[in-house]
Formats: C-alpha cells, structure tokens, sequence
C-alpha cells in the first residue's frame, strides 16, 4: 500500500535552495579555511553527478530497503490522541525509531556512505557526541567494506559507553578527543584535521543538515525520505495532507527530512521543536532558533546561541542529540520566511511525552523525539490546536539508549 520510499522523488521538487553558492536565502555558504575549500568543492562535485544518476539512486534505494527497513511505518496512535484534550484530533507517527540503528541517522549515513564509495574512498571518518551518529556510520562502515574512524570527545565517551562499544563492535576505530572541552565540537574540529591530512582515501561524513555547503544540502536530500513516505503514506491513509508536521530539531536533519517535501504545501503547518532544558529564559537550554542570533558555526552562517562577544554559548538538554548550539542553515531560512515555526519543549515536558506515549501505545521513544511529543501535548493543553486536526509527527528514533536518563530523573528502576 505504501509507494514513495525511493529519495528519486525527494528532490528538487523545490530546487530553489540551496543556491549555486550553496545558500539558503542568507543562510550556509562555506566559511572555511583554504585547506578545507578544495575538499568541500571536490565532494560538492561529485555529489552532483551522483544524484543525477539512476544506478546510485537505485542501488540507495535497494539498501534502505533491505538493509535498513525502509519504507518506515507511518501510523495513528488513537490512545495516545484520546488522552489529549482536542476533540477529534488525529495524530500519525512516523516511526524512524524502527529504522535500522533506531533512527533516522542512517539515513544519511547510508547515503553518504555510497557516496564514499562512488568517490574512490576507502575510508570514513566522522565525529559523533552521544554516539548515535558514530553508531550509524559505523554501521555502514562494516555493510559497505569501508575503513571507519570515529572522534569523539573524552568527556562525552564516559557518558557513553555503551555507544563507544558498539561501534567498537562494528570495528570502527574509536578515537578520543582530549583537546578543548573534550565535546562535540572538539570532536568535529578533529575529524575535519584527518579529513583534510587523508583526503585521497578518506570522505567526511558529517551527521546533520548543518556545516558547510554542501553538506546541508546532502544530509537534507538523504533525510527527505522520510518526508516523502510519510507524505503519500497519509494521503493513503487519510485521503488529504496533514494540518501539522512536527519534528524535533538538534542540528535539523529530520525535520527538515520530514518538513521538505510539504513545503510546497502552503496550508501543512511545519513546526520545529527545540529543547528549552530547564527553560529557555535559564540560560541553560539548546534553543538556537528561539533564543539564538545570526552567526558563524562550523563553517556555516546559521542561528545559533552566542553571547555578546561572538562566543559560543554552553548548552544544556537531557536528549544529548538536541544539545548543540546550532542549527542548519535552511531551517534558519524556513524561520525567517515564516514558513516553519519553531518552538521549545523543557526537559520536563519532553519527560511528560516520553511517558505518556509509552503507557498509551507501547513506544518508548528517544528523548529527543520526546521533545515533538511534549510539545503536541503543550499545544493541545493551551488549547491552540483546532478541533480535527490532522498531525504528523516524526518519531525520530527509539529511547533504548536513555534508559539511564529516564530511570534517573523519573525514579524509576
Ligand atoms: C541525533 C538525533 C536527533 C537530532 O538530530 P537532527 O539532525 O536534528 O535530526 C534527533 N533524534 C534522534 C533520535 C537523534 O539520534
């Protein structure tokens, strides 16, 4: 019944952006040092050829089907609407929890990791903060035969064992970050330094729709399948588009997987949700969209949180795959021309969706995902979501691996 789980449609349908200087209105671009350039134009070049050619589109869409379990579930959760006060409300899940790795990261993985494979490399490297992102690649690493190397902070390694065994599991090489605050970032500022030493054997794949053009670009192709499917999925399933499309937003990739393809549809409201933490007026939460202004981040010009000097701010989320201080450059550009609205669910609130989507329907979803599920439960509560609604909402991946968390701050176990 489902059709549509290929990324030969995903495109271009609204090829506008980026554009040739891969921006998205005054957002993107390369902010970059020389080094870095010919790398970036190389891959930029090769990309193209890629997606203008069936063979790898077939073969991309062949392994999202055997291998990753594409096309994903999209479902209504009735239990879980009836427990919200909005009469006649319906809500759908896209269920990218049961892709393969438990979230859409492999998505992106996959395809880059072809994309590797087309370019003559042999190997991969990539940075990773909780570990889901570094799971993914290592994943394709071993599916694809390709050498995989991962950075990851010190300090985030502690916090993640199990992830760092995994991907040891997977074979990958699991490298500790021991430079600045020993994070995310220091992690990225390392994979770009082997990339640039190796970039004859080696591609860079970078996890989220953010950096610099053309990565933003890429992962936002690869992630559109989810949008895709669950576009003609609940045209199957409900005969008309959805009122809203929600999606949780770390550095953007599903959402703007999930949001792409409606953004042609003037009246399916997108909303983005990010983590407020322990609210966005603490200080202490990763709402870049919300709270953040205008300015350069990993080689991009994006919203992100900064303090008066042009200095990164510290951030704070319980979902660690929120916990960034950045966005992607074209949902900055869906912010600004008020084509996406955004918005920020607490540590708490997420906490609420987590709970409530597991005891009304069986689904433990990861706490990012928590996030657009605490958010629909806000919206509902303050009465400003309209009698019927139609709501699709992306599950971005399954809550396994934040057992900890919520054991800890629920008292639970
Ligand atoms: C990494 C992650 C996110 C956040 O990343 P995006 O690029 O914003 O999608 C969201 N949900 C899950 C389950 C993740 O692992």
């Amino acid at each position: 019944m489902v059709v549509g789980h290929g990324v030969e449609q995903n495109t271009f349908r609204h090829g506008e952006f980026p554009d040739e200087r891969g921006r998205f209105g005054r957002f993107g671009g390369r902010y970059v040092p020389e080094g870095i350039m010919a790398a970036l134009l190389e891959l930029e070049s090769a990309y193209e050829l890629a997606r203008a050619d069936a063979a790898f589109t077939r073969e991309l869409t062949h392994l999202l089907r055997v291998r990753v379990g594409r096309p994903t579930l999209l479902h209504e959760v009735p239990r879980f609407a009836a427990r919200l006060a909005t009469p006649g409300l319906k809500v759908y899940l896209k269920r990218e929890d049961m892709a393969h790795t438990g979230s859409h990261k492999i998505n992106n993985a996959l395809g880059q990791g072809l994309l590797a494979k087309r370019m003559g490399k042999r190997r991969i490297v990539a940075e990773t903060g909780a570990g889901q992102h570094g799971v993914a690649v290592a994943t394709v690493g071993a599916m694809l035969g390709l050498n995989c190397t991962i950075y990851m902070g010190a300090a985030d390694m502690e916090r993640q064992q199990p992830n760092v065994v995994r991907m040891r599991l997977l074979g990958a090489d699991v490298r500790a970050v021991d430079t600045g605050k020993r994070r995310l970032k220091d992690a990225i500022s390392e994979s770009v330094r082997d990339w640039v030493s190796n970039v004859d054997t080696t591609h860079y794949l970078f996890g989220t729709a953010a950096g610099p053009a053309p990565y933003p670009r890429i992962v936002r192709d690869f992630q559109t399948t989810i949008g895709v499917e669950a576009r003609s999925q609940i045209l199957v399933a409900e005969g008309r588009l959805p009122d809203y499309v929600i999606a949780c937003v770390g550095g953007g990739s599903n959402a703007v997987g999930a949001f792409h393809p409606f953004t042609g549809d003037a009246r399916v409201r997108l909303v983005g949700v990010e983590a407020a933490g322990r609210g966005v007026d603490t200080g202490e939460h990763a709402a870049s969209l919300s709270a953040g202004t205008p300015g350069e981040i990993d080689g991009s010009f994006s919203y992100l949180l900064q303090d008066d000097d042009g200095q990164i701010a510290g951030t704070h989320s319980v979902a660690a795959g929120l916990d960034y201080p950045g966005v992607g450059p074209e949902l900055s550009h869906l912010k600004d021309t008020g084509r996406m609205s955004h918005a920020a669910a607490t540590d708490a609130l997420a906490l609420r969706g987590l709970q409530l989507l597991g005891r009304s329907e069986g689904i433990i979803a990861a706490l990012e995902s928590a996030h657009a599920v605490g958010h629909l439960l806000d919206l509902s509560e303050r009465d400003e979501l309209p009698a019927d609604s139609l709501v699709l909402l992306c599950l971005s991946g399954r809550g396994d691996k934040d057992l900890d968390i919520a054991a800890q701050q629920l008292g639970l176990g």
